[in-house]
């Protein structure tokens, strides 16, 4: 016997990340420095150098609190977006904004709506709050903005578009985006994820619509594109009445020393971001060339990550871990047939493609 839980989560699944080298490592007897993780769409050249000189600069201070209001960093990231500092909230991860969105919009009986096929974190803190899920059917795998707007009740808290969506890598036109924006009501927070915003062709400009829309959020993150998974960055972007109330719910440190020191100087490394995006623009052409090539089903996408049929993801993903590479299988998304793939080095992706083959 144990004490009772809140009964609610005894149906909440706990998320299951893509899996560590040194985890698969172990498990299967392999030498770690073999093995390539393309699970986790973590960026193909790592950090920054500027962001890892950063860090060394900063280790030493590691025994004083990082300033709990991050001036520095969120001043940096308000005048990239042209906006103000008291609208940018950071998150130990833009995974802690979705919770904060949580903690400040939902509650029993509260609806939120996704589209189906959509980032699963979205799910789990609705249900973590008792929000009733709405969730939209997809269309070509991706969102059908249209639709999603249909279903927006009085009840109606929040409703979130990833753009480009993880895990299927789909993406909205800058114009149906900026229209859906526009037609929501002002009751609901509309939250865009921009995890991928960098790999994007036809990028809307979303932090300027603000202005505007003071029921937008728009979500960024230092973990993809900028290569600084391993610190939890992220933030939010909002009106600022909206983003007080986000500053209400967070912890008081939950960006740390390192990850504020590291995400500034990432802030100005703007030629590590461009280095990035060529690579991964090179290796996804590749990729989907040769799937063409062997005649394997894959949506076209627009982040750095390709979603692929292989008839059964979970033996696939399986196999390929036995060979050192690990990507991600898609059941828990209820894609049974599909992998997603991370875009890696041209020496990666090759070694993926052969042990695919
Ligand atoms: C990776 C990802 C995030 C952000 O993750 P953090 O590491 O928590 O910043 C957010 N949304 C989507 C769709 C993602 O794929």
């Amino acid at each position: 016997m144990i004490p009772e839980p809140n009964p609610h989560l005894a149906s909440l699944p706990v998320y299951e990340p893509g899996r560590p080298i040194e985890d698969v490592a172990r498990e299967l007897g392999l030498d770690p420095s073999r093995i390539i993780k393309l699970a986790s769409n973590e960026n193909p050249i790592g950090p920054s150098p500027r962001a890892v000189a950063a860090m060394r600069e900063a280790a030493g201070r590691a025994h004083i609190y990082p300033d709990g209001n991050a001036f520095l960093l969120r001043q940096a990231i308000a005048q990239k977006h042209g906006l103000g500092i008291g609208q940018v909230v950071l998150g130990n991860g833009s995974n802690e904004i979705i919770e904060f969105l949580g903690h400040a919009h939902l509650s029993p009986g509260a609806e939120m709506v996704i589209s189906q096929y959509a980032f699963a974190i979205y799910e789990l803190v609705g249900k973590l709050f008792q929000a009733d899920i709405v969730e939209v059917p997809s269309r070509g795998y991706g969102h059908d903005l249209d639709a999603m707007r249909k279903v927006v009740t009085l009840r109606t808290r929040l409703v979130f578009v990833a753009n480009p969506n993880n895990p299927t890598g789909t993406s909205v036109s800058a114009e149906e985006l900026g229209k859906f924006i526009g037609t929501v009501p002002s009751h609901v927070v509309v939250v865009v994820d921009e995890a991928y915003q960098e790999f994007l062709k036809d990028p809307l400009d979303t932090p300027a619509l603000i202005a505007k829309h003071p029921n937008l959020v728009v979500m960024r993150t230092f973990s993809k594109a900028q290569g600084l998974a391993g610190l939890r960055i992220g933030y939010g972007l909002a009106s600022e009445a909206v983003a007080a109330v986000l500053q209400k719910v967070r912890q008081p440190f939950q960006a740390n020393l390192l990850a504020q020191e590291a995400a500034l100087a990432a802030l100005a490394d703007a030629d590590h971001v461009r280095r990035t995006v060529e690579i991964v623009d090179e290796g996804r052409a590749f990729l989907e060339n040769e799937f063409r090539r062997r005649k394997l089903e894959y949506i076209p996408s627009s982040a750095n990550f390709i979603m692929l049929n292989v008839s059964d993801g979970k033996k696939v993903f399986q196999d390929l871990m036995k060979k050192g590479v690990i990507v991600r299988p898609m059941h828990g998304y209820k894609l049974p047939t599909w992998i997603r793939v991370t875009v890696g080095t041209r020496e990666q992706n090759e070694t993926f493609l052969k042990a695919l083959g």
